[in-house]
């Protein structure tokens, strides 16, 4: 397997971004954690022993289907899909909780900690540590915990403890805090397990590496199918792990285009949107233990920020993204919600496929852009997770009647 190699200067730095901004009393432990993960790398079986989980596991590999209905419709390029939504637990975050599980394994710790904003992670995590017999601890803001209702519960009847965090905003922001503050307290025995490509160093390295089983998969598959390799890749970016899982299949054919789908919410102008790199409200800094580009103000304060989709409201991206960026590898675009919304609904009715509101921003962007290109090009989107969790959302966007007669007798049942 070959991996491109992210570092040519310093490591853990890409260009000017990246690197490792933690407290000292945390360098023997992210040191242990950068020399294991290495070693692991190195370690041919040790990509093996990760490829055997997610097979018997996770049900991989995942299929790429042809989008025909979709494709005529449109009238330009044959648009294929990467199916990460028929993972376990409905998206790809399964592929790094579980490669970090193996990895905390090696370490011989015996509990995880994670933090979670819309709870996609920290479903994923408590998963992997009920499989891994580890005990499990997430910490959630108490907004996001009132929010989220259906994904604590499962967490904790997975076996994981959930705190409500109840420090400033009470978001994720908060709960990636009082995470840091657990691992300082416990690192002897506990590994964190980071959700996304985001974070100090090795983190970010560390999960494009097991995300890289997208991507590496996807080339095999879209040669077979297609009888080459796609002219523009599509993903969602909202820490940056599915993107750069799927991109590392053909970062190094120059032929293909890369195109990064972030949050547009509203459309451009701070406080509305997630996104970092297609609209131009965010700047360079060092925060969360790396330096990228955050939407923040000029006193280094974090926006706030608007996605239609949670799991794309961050305030950070990926550092080796926004590299790529730089070096023009990578091109970035936002989907507004409302395009969004129409790019979900179309999907829907032509091919019975119920993307995440994260994934169809992708969607949306290739929606947008396929039918100026020819009937011979060939798109890839990547399909990061399933919409199931998404059926509040979208019934509220949509105003559906019959849905909201339904909660209004569920809320007179429990006396609400
Ligand atoms: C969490 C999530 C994302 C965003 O995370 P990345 O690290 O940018 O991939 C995208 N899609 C789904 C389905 C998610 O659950």
């Amino acid at each position: 397997m070959s991996l491109f190699d992210f570092a040519p200067g310093r490591e853990g730095y890409y260009g000017t971004y990246g690197g490792c901004f933690l407290p000292e009393i945390l360098t023997s432990t992210i040191d242990e954690l950068r020399e294991c993960f290495r070693a692991c790398k190195a370690d041919p079986a040790f990509w093996e022993e990760f490829r055997a989980v997610m097979r018997s596991y996770s049900g991989r590999p995942t299929p790429v289907t042809y989008l025909e209905n979709l494709s005529r419709h449109l009238g330009g390029a044959r648009i294929y899909v990467k199916r990460e939504d028929l993972n376990h637990t409905g998206s790809h975050k399964i592929n790094n909780v579980m490669g970090q599980g193996l990895i905390c394994k090696r370490l011989g710790k015996t509990r995880v900690i994670a933090e979670t904003g819309a709870g996609q992670h920290g479903f994923a995590t408590a998963t992997m540590a009920a499989r891994f017999g580890l005990r499990c601890k997430i910490y959630m803001g108490a907004v996001d915990v009132a929010r989220q209702r259906p994904n604590v519960f499962w967490m904790e009847n997975l076996g994981a403890e959930v705190v409500a965090v109840e420090d400033g905003q009470r978001t994720l922001k908060d709960a990636i805090n009082e995470c840091l503050r657990d691992w300082v307290t416990n690192m002897a025995d506990t590994h964190y397990v980071l959700g996304t490509a985001c974070g100090p160093h090795p983190f970010p390295e560390m999960v494009s590496y097991f995300q890289s089983i997208i991507g590496l998969e996807a080339r095999e598959q879209i040669q077979e199918n297609a009888g080459r390799l796609p002219d523009r890749v599509y993903a969602c970016v909202g820490g940056g792990s599915n993107a750069m899982g799927i991109f590392q299949g053909c970062l190094d054919d120059a032929g293909v285009e890369l195109v990064g789908c972030e949050a547009g919410g509203f459309g451009p102008g701070p406080g509305g949107h997630a996104s970092r790199l297609a609209y131009p409200d965010a700047s360079l800094g060092v925060a969360q233990g790396y330096k990228t580009y955050f939407l923040q103000n000029e006193d280094g304060n974090m926006l706030e920020t608007h996605s239609i989709a949670a799991g794309l409201d961050y305030i950070g991206v990926n550092p080796i993204l926004a590299y790529l960026w730089e070096q023009k590898r990578v091109r970035f675009e936002a989907a507004t919600d409302d395009e969004v919304r129409e790019a979900l609904r179309l999907v829907m009715r032509t091919e019975g496929l119920i993307p995440a509101l994260e994934s169809t921003h992708a969607f949306a962007r290739a929606i947008a852009e396929a039918p100026a290109m020819g009937r011979d090009e060939i798109i890839l989107i990547n399909q990061s997770g399933r919409g199931d969790k998404d059926i509040f959302t979208v019934a509220d966007a949509i105003d559906d009647r019959a849905w909201k007669q339904f909660i209004r007798a569920k809320a007179d049942q429990y006396g609400a």
